[in-house]
């Protein structure tokens, strides 16, 4: 164990500050967890209704590293394939990867609130909820909260801002005096709601269960997660402004035609979409970049209040996850050191977090455009084929991204690119939609693959 006499505040009981809070009390630190809001096991702030998220291979390696997998891999449901709905409601099936490899739907609140409870398991941890953070004194870490008590201060030796994509910690360092913060959040032009697919009568799930569902329709998708009671989460991604957007359809009858235009298969399973599209408020989807992370040797931003992304590859939460488990590991290695651990922490993660930023963004492209088409299926496929023969010399990007916790983000970004310059060259030979079998065409992958490594451009 580490020098057990530093205090750390973590400000944010979200998945990632409560995962980071458990890691550091192990290491022997006196936390003290701050969340602006009610403790949800105790209320029913989320009244029933499930949220639910992909889990993939680096957030659950970050969960067994502290022993909280199996709990919750027991309410997780694993998705094997993403199935592609078209127009027509045809179906079209791919394999998220190999055999067995799953990405898995989990409840936003339940992985939440299982955190929270093993945080409060550690001795030397206090929950705060009710507690809005306010201001960040970074010359003395003091912290000002507004609570039902009024007005308290807190003060430690280190604070995390996990305070999410708007997070208060990032904001009051913008404003320190005289420190260079490079700053940007961007828009995007698409905001979301969610809409629910009840469980059929019979409890059971209404679409193939074990899977991720995809209305791709080019400038807008609707997406659906399975949850364990039978029912799927939807989300519905579309432009805020233009012809087809949250803004432009208001009336009911319009609302009624575009869905029955765009998800007629949907739409029979869908609860209330209609009175559900009119009623909500799109949420905006935004990202964020800051550098740097670290300030003062002494406060530092992780999860989504260092790196806010899209949600377009599944990674928001499990990106988190990996910054505490790569922290977690810098303090093991650096004995609290922390001007020194927290400075590799900042090395190491903003590249990554910049990484799958990027790769967030592309995605919305491939989710919503390219999933539904020909071509992509096709390149997909034979990328696929390739890696089965050459597990060492191709891995997909997607595969890269989502099971190879080995490989980070920027090695991720680095080779995808490379292998997409490859994969245009066999896409573009001729014939390739009946050819895509043949030997030769997977001979000439690999020489290409090959050539690229040797010009030093490592695979
Ligand atoms: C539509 C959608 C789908 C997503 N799908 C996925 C997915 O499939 N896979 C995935 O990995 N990620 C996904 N994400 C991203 C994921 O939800 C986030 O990356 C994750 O929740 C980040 O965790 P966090 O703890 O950093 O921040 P948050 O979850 O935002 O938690 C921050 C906490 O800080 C608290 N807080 C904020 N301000 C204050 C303050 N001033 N004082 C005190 N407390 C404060 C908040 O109440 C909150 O509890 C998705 C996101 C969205 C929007």
């Amino acid at each position: 164990m580490t020098n057990s006499t530093k205090t750390i505040t973590v400000a944010g009981a979200g998945p990632v500050g409560a995962l980071l809070t458990v890691m550091l009390a192990r290491q022997g630190y006196k936390v003290d967890l701050f969340e602006s809001r009610e403790d949800s096991r105790l209320s029913d702030i989320y009244q029933g209704k499930s949220i639910n998220i992909a889990l993939s291979d680096r957030g659950w390696l970050a969960l067994e590293s502290v022993g909280i997998a199996e709990e919750v891999r027991r309410e997780a449901i694993p998705m094997y394939n993403r199935v592609m709905h078209d127009l027509e409601g045809n179906l079209t099936r791919q394999a998220y990867g190999k055999e067995k490899q799953a990405i898995w739907s989990v409840s936003r609140s339940k992985i939440n609130e299982q955190l929270v409870s093993l945080a409060e398991q550690e001795e030397t941890v206090s929950l705060h909820f009710n507690k809005h953070l306010t201001d960040v004194d970074f010359d003395t870490t003091t912290l000002t909260f507004n609570s039902a008590e009024g007005e308290i201060q807190h003060n430690s030796d280190l604070l995390f801002g996990a305070d999410g994509a708007f997070s208060k910690v990032r904001r009051k360092m913008q404003e320190i005096p005289r420190k260079r913060i490079s700053y940007s959040l961007e828009y995007m032009p698409q905001s979301y709601i969610e809409l629910n697919i009840p469980a059929g009568a019979d409890g059971s799930h209404q679409l193939e269960k074990e899977a991720l569902h995809i209305w791709p329709r080019k400038d807008f998708m609707l997406i659906a997660l399975p949850n364990p009671d039978g029912s799927f989460t939807c989300t519905l991604f579309m432009n805020q402004e233009g012809d087809i957007s949250f803004e432009a359809l208001t009336q009911r009858g319009d609302v009624e035609a575009f869905f029955q235009t765009y998800f007629s298969d949907a739409l029979g399973l869908l609860e209330d979409p209609v009175g559900e599209f009119m009623s909500r408020k799109a949420s905006p989807l935004s990202l964020v970049h800051i550098y740097p992370w670290v300030v003062n040797d002494n406060v530092g931003l992780i999860g989504d209040a260092a790196h806010a992304m899209v949600p377009f590859y599944g990674q928001g939460m499990n990106c988190g996850f990996e910054d505490c488990r790569v922290l977690n590991e810098l303090v093991t290695q650096n004995q609290n050191d922390w001007p020194e651990i927290l400075s590799k922490y900042q090395e190491h993660r903003k590249p990554n977090g910049d990484a799958i930023i990027e790769l967030a963004k592309r995605n919305f492209v491939e989710m919503s455009e390219l999933s539904g088409d020909a071509s992509f299926q096709l390149c997909k496929k034979i990328e696929a084929n390739f890696h089965d023969r050459y597990p060492n010399l191709w891995v997909p990007l997607y595969s890269m991204v989502t099971f190879s916790p080995q490989t980070s983000y920027s090695e991720a970004l680095r080779v995808g690119d490379i292998q997409k310059r490859i994969m245009v060259q066999i896409m573009a030979l001729p014939n390739i939609e009946e050819r895509w079998q043949d030997e030769d065409i997977y001979e000439h992958l690999h020489h290409l693959t090959v050539s690229e490594n040797l010009k030093g451009e490592k695979l």
